[in-house]
């Protein structure tokens, strides 16, 4: 593993499983100091903080509830403050309220837009403010943002599209100061939000030219790529980890 964010701090959403903790373990191994968000996985989420520091990094797990309206933002400006840098920001936290348009509730569609868009706009607004030249935002998005390709996607994809394109709009806007922002978009991947055991995922697989559902680690990679200085010239973009599933 090479050594690409030694001496960078970096803050990822939803650290605590799945995606967000595999981003957070593999940006330490390369180097980073992370500073990880959680919701309700507190245990989950100070165990990651633990595996850090045993790498020899710095790293703690502090609550932040991406539903509420200014947290991601006071907790980005403080996580600057504080550590005196932020250079990497992965914006990763996000529900998937699997419901047909019809049946969604004013309360499911406000909670889902707050956690996976709005704190994302408010992420990408206060990274700006804090970041220096070479900082890097990184957003995970989904191959559900291009299209709702099952029924009872489309809420959720509706909120996919938007952070695709508010990242993509950051990149054009936050690149005049040095500032990279893309997306990831994943196609199907092994997590508590969509187990590959669960509910439509042989359809899934089906999907997928490669004919499997990946592993978090396999969007760490791309995470990490994006985040570091080997992608210096990509800004304002997507790289789809998904198995060919949109070819
Ligand atoms: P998980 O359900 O495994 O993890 C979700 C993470 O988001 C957890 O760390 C959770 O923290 C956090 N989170 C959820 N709500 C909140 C909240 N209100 N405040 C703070 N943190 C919150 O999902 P994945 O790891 O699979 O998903 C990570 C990202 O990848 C999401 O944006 C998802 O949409 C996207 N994605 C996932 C795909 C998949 O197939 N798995 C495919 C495409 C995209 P906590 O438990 O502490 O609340």
């Amino acid at each position: 593993m090479s050594n690409r964010f030694e001496g960078k701090v970096a803050l990822v959403t939803g650290g605590s499983r799945g995606i967000g903790a595999a981003i957070c373990r593999r940006l330490a191994a390369e180097g980073a100091d992370v500073v990880l968000t959680y919701g309700g996985s507190k245990d989950k989420a100070e165990a990651v903080a633990e595996e850090i520091r045993a790498m020899g990094r710095k790293s703690e797990a502090l609550h932040c509830d991406a539903s509420e309206r200014g947290a991601t933002a006071a907790l980005i400006a403080d996580v600057a403050a504080r550590y005196g840098q932020l250079d990497v920001l992965v914006n990763n936290a996000g529900v998937y309220p699997l419901t047909s348009l019809a049946k969604c509730s004013d309360e499911v569609w406000d909670q889902m837009l707050a956690i996976n868009l709005t704190a994302v706009f408010e992420g990408l607004r206060a990274a700006y403010r804090v970041m220096s030249p070479g900082g890097s935002i990184v957003t995970i998005g989904s191959v559900a943002g291009d299209a709702a390709q099952m029924p009872g996607v489309g809420v959720y994809s509706s909120s996919k599209a938007g952070v695709e394109l508010i990242t993509r709009a950051a990149g054009r806007e936050f690149g005049r100061k040095g500032i990279r922002a893309n997306v990831v978009q994943p196609g199907p991947i092994d997590t508590d939000m969509n187990p590959a055991d669960g509910q439509n995922a042989d359809l899934q697989k089906m999907m997928v030219p490669l004919g499997r559902y990946g592993e978090a680690e396999e969007v760490a990679a791309a995470v990490a790529f994006l985040a570091s200085e080997d992608a210096s010239y990509i800004n304002g973009t997507t790289l789809k980890a998904c198995g060919g599933m949109t070819a």
